[in-house]
């Protein structure tokens, strides 16, 4: 049995993605031997994320800024954009360092089984901007969801913004894998292999 403290701080780290018993422990402990300064800087960071983080207003990144640093960019091709599902996977598109394009995050995928719906997404807003740029490229995952948030968005952006070049991303990525797990020469290739819908 752990003191009553140590055990709520375990459970605490237990409830992130990917941490197990062991290592929920491991983290605790270290915690506890951290200096009254150092822990003072680590639970200041906890809480500045949420303060500070927010969604670009034109994209949907994290960003603490209003807009984030891609969106600002000028050196970026702002006519072409890549619709991910989620934050976490620019990251991983950003990381392979060949993508010079935007981005567009939907925050979560069509699912009949989940009861998410098109409305429950961020698509208005890439409408919006689909408009004034020549091609949007599908990078939802190669799951069912995935399948049908790309072929619902194809259709969409077809009627929407005619003459626009809508691609989807190749799958070189394992069936059901998610984006932000495919290895950064895989993301490579599943953008350069990239088909017209
Ligand atoms: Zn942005």
């Amino acid at each position: 049995m752990y003191p009553r403290s140590l055990q709520a701080l375990i459970d605490a780290f237990r409830r992130l993605p990917g941490v197990g018993a062991k290592t929920a422990e491991r983290y605790a402990l270290s915690v506890s031997e951290l200096d009254p300064r150092e822990l003072e800087e680590f639970a200041a960071a906890f809480l500045n994320v949420k303060e500070k983080l927010h969604r670009c207003r034109i994209c949907g990144n994290l960003s603490d800024e209003e807009e984030c640093s891609i969106c600002k960019d000028p050196a970026r091709s702002h006519r072409q954009i890549f619709v991910v599902q989620s934050a976490k996977d620019i990251l991983a598109m950003e990381k392979t360092g060949e993508y010079q394009g935007t981005y567009h995050v939907l925050n979560g995928l069509i699912s009949s089984s989940k009861g998410v719906m098109p409305e429950d997404l961020n698509i208005e807003s890439l409408l919006k901007r689909a408009k004034d740029c020549e091609e949007v490229i599908l990078a939802t995952s190669a799951t069912m969801d995935g399948e049908t948030t790309a072929l619902y968005l194809d259709r969409l952006l077809k009627k929407e913004c005619p003459g626009i070049l809508v691609t989807r991303i190749a799958h070189g990525i394992p069936a059901g894998g998610m984006l932000d797990y495919a290895d950064e020469i895989t993301l490579s290739h599943a953008l350069s292999d990239r088909k017209k819908m």
